[in-house]
């Protein structure tokens, strides 16, 4: 699923591509996926800004629209010129002004368009957790948001009303990254292992970033390019393997229904079995 590196990577090609254009038309191919009723409000909108909270995607419109995707588990959405060969599992098209296209395919379907009234947009940004990369996001202000949860790390990482934009991937980066075993319990934290969590937290993310994402199937960024993340990855999917930093092998357990990888010399598990 993308995450937090994956939609900001196809946010900045958007701001580069779609910023000052105008919708000429919405052209919705699969009338399952897209929750838009009212689509002809947004023809003839200029896009003001794209924005991007925790693994939401938004085009901000002139007169107070708001075009809300989010990617969900295989999404992907491109940009392309008018008249570009056809993409697979196409569900939804914008044409602008330009003569490009933003297309949103899916082979899921999972993947979400809605259009909303800038307010209620502002509402339900309040509904997530702080943006990892702001400055205001501080190890303070992450042993906040774990203060007293008693569910497992990994658990609390992947809640978006306590961190945005965290998913599966940079969850289990961030924890080896941080010597954290994902059951230790989220609100046990010490400081200094929060700021290991926290600096964790906003490398893998950056990183993830600066390799435009992390791509084992689906994703793709707006270009149409894979991302290059994968290769850095020091336990996801490396089940069996050795580890980077110690003599350990990367072990995978469920945690939450998710698939979690750790190093179990490295990350050792104080305070799990009451140990
Ligand atoms: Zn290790």
């Amino acid at each position: 699923m993308p995450e937090l590196p994956e939609v900001e990577t196809v946010a900045r090609y958007l701001r580069e591509t779609v910023v000052g254009e105008t919708i000429s038309a919405v052209v919705i191919a699969d009338s399952r996926f897209a929750d838009l009723e009212e689509a002809h409000e947004l023809v003839g909108r200029r896009v003001v800004r794209v924005g991007r909270r925790g693994k939401y995607l938004s085009l901000e419109l002139d007169d107070d629209w708001v075009l809300q995707l989010h990617m969900m588990m295989a999404g992907q959405i491109l940009v392309r010129p008018k008249g570009h060969a056809e993409d697979r599992f196409l569900r939804l098209h914008f044409d602008l002004s330009g003569d490009i296209e933003v297309r949103f395919c899916d082979s899921r379907r999972f993947g979400r368009a809605h259009q909303l009234e800038a307010g209620a947009y502002r509402e339900f940004l309040k509904s997530l957790g702080p943006e990892p990369l702001a400055n205001s996001f501080t190890t303070r202000r992450l042993l906040e948001a774990l203060a007293s949860r008693k569910v497992a790390l990994k658990s609390a990482l992947l809640n978006q009303q306590l961190i945005a934009g965290v998913g599966n991937i940079y969850a289990d980066e961030a924890s080896w990254r941080a010597r954290l075993h994902p059951l230790t319990p989220a609100g046990s934290l010490s400081d200094a292992e929060a700021g290991r969590l926290h600096r964790g937290i906003r490398q893998v993310l950056r990183d993830g970033i600066a390799s435009r994402g992390t791509t084992f199937s689906q994703y793709r960024s707006a270009e149409g390019e894979k991302g290059e993340y994968q290769s850095q990855l020091r336990v996801f999917q490396r089940t069996g393997e050795k580890c980077f930093r110690c003599p350990g092998t990367i072990q995978r357990i469920v945690v939450g229904g998710r698939s979690t990888h750790f190093c179990p010399r490295c990350q050792p598990v104080s305070r799990v079995d009451g140990s």
